[in-house]
Parts: C-alpha cells; structure tokens; sequence
C-alpha cells in the first residue's frame, strides 16, 4: 500500500463514524450541538487511530517513514485535544433528562451522571497526557517508564471515552454506529497486545546472540549480532531495528537503533552506537554471548530503487550509522552511481569507520567530506558545520537535480541543510532523510 493509499484510509476511517451519522434520518437538531457532536466523535477517532500510528508499525513507517509517521502522530495528538475540549461548550441544546418516547437519544443531550462522569474524566485527563507527552524531557522519568505510563495513559482514556461515547452519544444508539467505535476500539487496544505481547512471543523463538561490542571512535560502540537457530532479518540498507539485549522481550528495554551492516554481508547485524544515556552507557560492559532480541526492519531511509544519478549522503556524528549501511552495500552490490559523503563531527576522533571510508575513496570513487567543529591544529580537512557556505563548495559546478540526498542527524542541521539544498534545485522528492531524536 502506497502512502496516498495509506493516507486515504486514515482519512475514511476517520470520517465513517461521522459520515454514518449524518447519513441516518433522525430528527434535527441545532448546528451548534451538530458542531459539538462531530467534534467530539473525530476527537475519538482519531485518538483511537493513534495507537496504530505509534510508529511500531512497519507498514506505515516503512511506506511514510518514522519520522514523517511520528511528527503525524504528534501533530494529530494536538488536533485531538482541540476538538474533545471545545466538544462540551459548543452544545447549544440544555442538557436534559432523557425524554420518554426517545429511546435513541435523538433529541437529548444526556444529563446522566454515569454516562457523562466518564466523558468529564477522559476530557480531564486528555490535556494532561498529552502536556506530559509534549514535556517528556523535562520530566524526571526514564524513557521506559515514561514508555509505560504512556501505553497504560492511553489505554485509559480510550476504555473511558468508549465508555462515554456508547452511553452518552446520539448517534451510537444505532447499532452499525457503536459497532464501528467497538472495531476501532478493538484495533487500537490490540495494536498495543501486538506491539507488547504478540511481538515479543515471536521473537523468544528468533533470539540473537552478541557477537562483538567494540569500540569505534570516542564513545561510540560497534555492535555486532548473530541469528541464533534462525535465519535472520531480510531487510534493506538505512533500515533500523528496535534492539534489546540482555533482558526478555517482553520487558520495555529496547531502544531504535539504526542498523550499521549491509544486508549484502551475510545474517549479522552491526549497529553503531553512541553513548548518551542509561542503556547506550553499559555498552562497553555486556558480555559476548549475551542474548538479544530485535524488532525490525523499520524505516524508509532506503535509497534503492530511487531517482537520482547521483548520492549525496549528509551525516551529522551517530547519524553516520544508517548511511555506512547504504555505503557499503552501495560497495558490495557494484552500484556504479557517484556518491558523495559529506560527514560533520565535532571532534576528529569521533569520526566512525575512517580507514573503510578511505577504501570506498580508493576503490569505488566515493568523495568523502569531513567537517569538523573543534578541529586539532593538526586538522587539513573543512572546519565548522555542514551550512550553506559548506554545500555550495561542496556542490559547485553539479547539477543539483541529478542527486537523491540521503540525511541523517541532528535536527537543527538536516533542517538547515533541506532548506538549502531544495533552494540550490534539489527536488524536495528526492531528499530522504531521518532524525534519532523524533519524540
Ligand atoms: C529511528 C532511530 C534510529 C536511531 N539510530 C541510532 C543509531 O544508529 N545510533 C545511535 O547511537 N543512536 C540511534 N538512535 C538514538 C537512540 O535510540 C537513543 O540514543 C537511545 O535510545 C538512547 O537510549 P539510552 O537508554 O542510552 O538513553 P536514555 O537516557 O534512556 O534516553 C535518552 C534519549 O534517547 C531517546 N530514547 C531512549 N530510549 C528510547 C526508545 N526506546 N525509543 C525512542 N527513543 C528513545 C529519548 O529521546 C531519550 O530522551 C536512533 C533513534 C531513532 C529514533
């Protein structure tokens, strides 16, 4: 399913409810509490679809990528809060009993107690859940339990909002209606069974073994697996995999990582990793042998099968690891098209994979660029960041059309670097790229 496909499911589903409504004969009633009904009903629907689009979905983060799928999630997030708040105030109609002779609700706003209470509470709990969302760094939590909380938070909310909107809707009297909330309701909550249940049960029976941690540049590990009893992962260069070694699936601690290796280099998998915080600190002290379990592959940073003559690939320090992946199999696969590397470090010593990016020099032509921030006295090669100045050097004399770009980094920077390259006539079509840090 292509992302137009997938985009237009997203917006049917998330219409049925409110086209279902509207397409019934009932009795009329103000615009206003029309207006207050609608709002409330895509407010659930789209917070329902939120579990799906929670980015540990391959088929929607491999056809529209994480980070496009996470931004999504996050911009939509927002949507939904705007319209459940203003849900209750536009309500033109006085809340009244329900009357005798109107068993499908059609003319009442319900003023029952229990039918409302649960309304009142997921309303009240909606804001919270996503200002925490919003403010998750600030918050003295780990990530994993920040992970928990957010799961159970939203599994909360949907069982009250359900509960709510079944008791107390207009339009969920008709049974096709509140059938339709049960299949979202259903496929929300087992899309989270899946992710935390169903997922690790298959991977107990497709563990992986450490082969090698070793370190590569200042703070920064190689990690290697190996399939154990199994064939491994088919998957494709720039791909990444949600990593967890040494605890059981189905605990919480995994974390996305890109993947280092080629898939033309054989069943393991290398990851380059940085240290920054709990887990990505004990690197340097797991045991060869340790046992490791992985969801993937995730992602669409993958330049097969793309436009452009020409490959451009912008790193900014761990972001190298997804493009060493689509460098080498660039290599191993005899892909004859020109590549640019241009790959910023603050600090010469945390470059990755020097000498083997010398060879591509050497061997297939690849032009390797290094910029670094705080350069020794000693350093001949670009100093300062990946800017502007830097990419028209970089770039001058070339027909910018000709390139499919491939980025990987911080945030600031790709954002910078995209505005530019699209300004020196890059097509926007053909500029890939992907962020570590997309909560
Ligand atoms: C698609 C993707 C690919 C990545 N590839 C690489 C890579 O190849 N090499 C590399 O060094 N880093 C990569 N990262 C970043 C890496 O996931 C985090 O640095 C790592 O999870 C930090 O974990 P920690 O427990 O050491 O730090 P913590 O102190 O627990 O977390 C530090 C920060 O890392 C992020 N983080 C932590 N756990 C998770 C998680 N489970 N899911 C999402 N984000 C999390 C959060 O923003 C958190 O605030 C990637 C991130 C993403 C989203």
């Amino acid at each position: 399913m292509g992302p137009f496909l997938l985009v237009t499911l997203y917006v049917a589903v998330m219409l049925l409810p409110l086209a279902l409504a509207w397409s019934g004969a009932r009795p009329a009633r103000s615009v206003w509490d029309e207006l207050a009904t609608g709002a409330g009903m895509l407010a659930f629907a789209i917070i329902l679809a939120e579990f799906v689009l929670s980015g540990r979905f391959r088929a929607v983060s491999k056809k529209i990528g994480m980070d496009v799928t996470m931004r999504f999630h996050q911009l939509v997030a927002r949507s939904a809060l705007g319209l459940a708040l203003i849900h209750p105030f536009l309500y033109a109609s006085d809340f009244s009993r329900a009357q005798p002779g109107d068993p499908t609700r059609a003319l009442t706003v319900t003023y029952d107690l229990a039918s409302l209470s649960t309304g009142i509470l997921g309303w009240l709990l909606l804001p919270a859940f996503v200002l925490i969302s919003i403010g998750r760094d600030k918050l003295d939590y780990t990530y994993e339990t920040w992970r928990m909380m957010h799961g159970l938070g939203a599994v909360l909310i949907a069982a009250l909002l359900m509960h709510h909107t079944l008791s107390a809707g207009r339009y969920s009297a008709d049974p096709l209606i509140a059938g339709v909330w049960w299949c979202l309701f259903a496929i929300a909550v087992s899309s989270l069974l899946f992710v935390y249940v169903v997922r690790p049960m298959w991977q107990t029976r497709r563990p992986w073994t450490v082969a090698a941690i070793r370190p590569v540049a200042s703070r920064t590990w190689e990690v290697e697996i190996e399939p154990d009893g199994h064939e491994g992962i088919r998957y494709e260069a720039g791909q990444f995999a949600w990593l967890n070694i040494g605890n059981s699936p189905f605990s919480l601690h995994e974390n996305p990582f890109s993947i280092s290796s080629a898939p033309a280099s054989g069943k393991s998998l290398q990851f380059v990793i940085k240290e920054l915080g709990d887990f990505t600190r004990t690197l340097g002290r797991i045991p060869v042998g340790t046992r490791a379990y992985i969801d993937a592959p995730h992602g669409n940073l993958i330049v097969m099968g793309q436009p452009g003559k020409k490959i451009a690939l912008i790193a900014g320090g761990v972001g190298i690891a997804p493009l060493l992946s689509i460098l080498r199999e660039l290599r191993l696969s005899g892909d004859g098209r020109p590549t640019l590397l241009i790959y910023g470090n603050r600090q010469a010593d945390q470059i990755v994979a020097r000498e083997e990016l010398d060879a591509m020099t050497l061997e297939c032509g690849t032009r390797v660029v290094h910029v670094v921030g705080e350069p020794e006295p000693d350093w001949t090669g670009a100093t300062g960041i990946i800017d502007r100045a830097l990419l028209e050097t970089t770039f001058a004399g070339e027909t910018m059309a000709d390139w499919l770009v491939v980025m990987c980094g911080p945030g600031a920077m790709m954002e910078a670097a995209e505005d530019t390259l699209i300004e020196m006539g890059v097509p926007a079509s053909q500029i890939l790229s992907e962020r570590f840090d997309y909560d």
